[in-house]
């Protein structure tokens, strides 16, 4: 499953291993930076009371941020989150206890089809229901509606 270190990466003008210090979670800060051609905040600190949910989608460990909405790869070797896009802060990341478990579930899908969501996030928008058991046919009796009437 791609991860933050898969994908927020130097560009290609740098050494491939520019960012080798900096943390997981902190690349995507970079990356936003090194695209945006501007500086972000650096806030310390995690917000308080605030739990996200890694989920797996399409493919893709990810976390969508509770202030606006937006998502960002995610890895487990950095469980947090700073959304560059509403600088709310940095979050908590929660993970399965075994990612490789969870992984496994949906590694072989199509990238389309490999989505996860934690069993305790309720909040997730785009976790479908849970499966219903199947509507039973309603019973047919053999023998006509007893309507009362005596004949
Ligand atoms: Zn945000």
């Amino acid at each position: 499953m791609t991860r933050a270190e898969d994908i927020y990466t130097p560009p290609p003008s740098r050494p491939a291993d520019a960012w080798r210090l900096v943390p997981p979670a902190e690349r995507v800060v970079r990356w936003y930076e090194e695209m945006a051609q501007r500086r972000l905040p650096r806030p310390t600190g995690t917000v308080l009371g605030v739990r996200l949910y890694a989920q797996i989608n399409h493919g893709r460990w990810v976390a969508g941020c509770p202030e606006c909405n937006s998502a960002q790869i995610v890895t487990p070797d950095d469980p947090r989150m700073y959304c560059v896009e509403c600088l709310s802060g940095w979050f908590v990341v929660v993970f399965p206890t075994d990612t490789a478990a969870a992984e496994a579930t949906v590694e072989r899908q199509p990238v389309r089809e490999q989505n996860w969501w934690n069993p305790d996030d309720d909040t997730a928008w785009n976790r479908p229901p849970p499966e219903q058991p199947p509507e039973r046919e309603p019973t047919r009796s053999p023998l006509p509606a007893d309507d009362g009437r005596q004949r």
